[in-house]
């Protein structure tokens, strides 16, 4: 969507048990849906927006929480995928190569976490200054959409890095050079913006989609 100079991606569901990104993607798709929506039409100027709202399909066809058909984790596929073991992630790799990449959002739910909160390419050691301002722009972004967002709380640091060089943020820095992100949400609840009735619900998600799609047009804007 859209036929701006940047190009965005945004993949959900790698991991095909984490709901709550269907429905985060259900929200940023109604925003850039929208034609009166001022976020989905300035973003759709800035931006061309590839969206893949489940990339595991068969996992979540099997019920499975995080493996693929072929019972590997596909977020640790993305340095390198071969498309006998990971299909899905070569596939989306390809359509990646011939548009480019500026900007990557991968979507997630976090099973301990009560927090939403983002884990990006700036963990890595060979981020570049660039990449490092980008997450930071998108941070700062998502923090002035969303009361539900912080980032007081995350992975720690050594969850980064060269740990995880397949992750999609990570391979998605080092190939393109784009600002990596992934967001997270949690299963239960965010301390942040807590519902004793609902929990972190369908729509909380939805809202997270569309402050998540206002913070990247103010990170590709500034960039
Ligand atoms: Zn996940």
């Amino acid at each position: 969507m859209g036929d701006g100079p940047k190009r965005v991606w945004v993949v959900a569901c790698q991991h095909s048990g984490e709901t709550m990104a269907s429905w985060w993607m259900e929200g940023a798709l109604d925003c850039l849906l929208d034609p009166t929506d001022p976020v989905g039409v300035a973003l759709r100027a800035e931006a061309q927006v590839h969206l893949v709202p489940i990339v595991n399909i068969d996992g979540a066809f099997r019920g499975n929480l995080r493996g693929s058909a072929a019972g590997v984790d596909l977020n640790r596929q993305w340095h390198a995928p071969d498309p006998a073991i990971a299909p899905e992630v070569a596939c989306v790799l390809a359509a990646m190569d011939k548009t480019g990449c500026d900007l990557s959002l991968d979507v997630h739910g976090d099973e301990t976490l009560p927090h939403v909160f983002v884990d990006g390419c700036d963990q890595d050691p060979v981020a570049t200054a660039a990449q490092v301002a980008g997450v930071r722009r998108f941070e700062a972004a998502l923090l002035a959409a969303s009361p539900a967002f912080q980032t007081a709380v995350g992975y720690p640091p050594t969850y980064g890095g060269d740990a995880a060089p397949g992750m999609c943020n990570r391979a998605l820095g080092r190939r393109f050079g784009a600002i990596g992100l992934t967001l997270e949400m949690p299963f239960h609840d965010s301390l942040e913006t807590p519902d004793p009735i609902a929990g972190w619900s369908p729509e909380a998600s939805r809202r997270m989609g569309r402050a998540s799609l206002e913070a990247i047009l103010n990170t590709v804007r500034a960039g």
